[in-house]
């Protein structure tokens, strides 16, 4: 089974990104972000525990989704493979997740990281938070600040797999379909 990751700044396009890799690919997609935003529907106990650090454009604690990755790939088999979105966050995150599949014989086979400049980032996330009704799109601040958690806590997780061979740049700018191209490309002729 593969597991790729789908890493970028938030606005970057990995929802939208992810939704059609797993269609072409017959992978499985895993969005943290999505799970949470379950949780917080069912207004169940870790939702509204997630819900007030979600709001506020800071990240929830690494147990809990750690916890909520854990269960899904127990519960998982039959997939080719797996695409990772929004998760790992933090580096305790993501060695977490090389344990977890170190304990079944696989490893992280690809990070593709989406390389979108910081103004388009923010004219995404303010766009999207005028339809979504996304919470944590609509307020610049809040914008700001998942930009700048983005940098201090989940960048460095791009140099923990570069170390591994396994980083591989895409540019994420354009229109949907071009770069859905290229991460296809770099997957297909990189990866599987
Ligand atoms: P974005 O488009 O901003 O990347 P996501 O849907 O991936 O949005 O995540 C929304 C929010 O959910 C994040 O800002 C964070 O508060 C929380 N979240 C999602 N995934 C994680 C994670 N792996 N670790 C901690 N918090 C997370």
């Amino acid at each position: 089974m593969k597991h790729i990751i789908l890493f970028g700044p938030p606005g970057a396009g990995k929802g939208t990104q992810a939704a059609l890799l797993v269609d072409h690919l017959g992978f499985l997609h895993i969005s943290t972000g999505d799970l949470l935003r379950a949780e917080i529907a069912k207004r169940t106990e870790l939702g509204i525990r997630a819900a007030e650090f979600i709001d506020a454009g800071e990240l929830v604690p690494d147990e809990t989704v750690i916890g909520m990755i854990r269960n899904r790939l127990q519960e998982m088999c039959m997939v080719p493979g797996i695409i990772y979105d929004g998760f790992p966050r933090t580096l305790p995150q993501a060695n977490a997740l090389d344990a977890m599949l170190a304990s079944r014989q696989e490893q992280i086979d690809g990070l593709l990281s989406l390389e979108v400049p910081h103004e388009e980032l923010i004219k995404r996330l303010t766009i999207r938070g005028e339809t979504s009704g996304r919470s944590d799109d609509t307020d610049l601040a809040t914008i700001e600040n998942r930009i700048e958690v983005y940098e201090k806590k989940t960048k460095p997780i791009i140099d923990h797999y570069e170390a591994l061979g396994h980083h591989y740049p895409v540019v994420g700018t354009g229109n949907i379909d071009e770069i859905s191209e290229r991460l296809i490309t770099v997957i297909k002729t990189r990866i599987i």
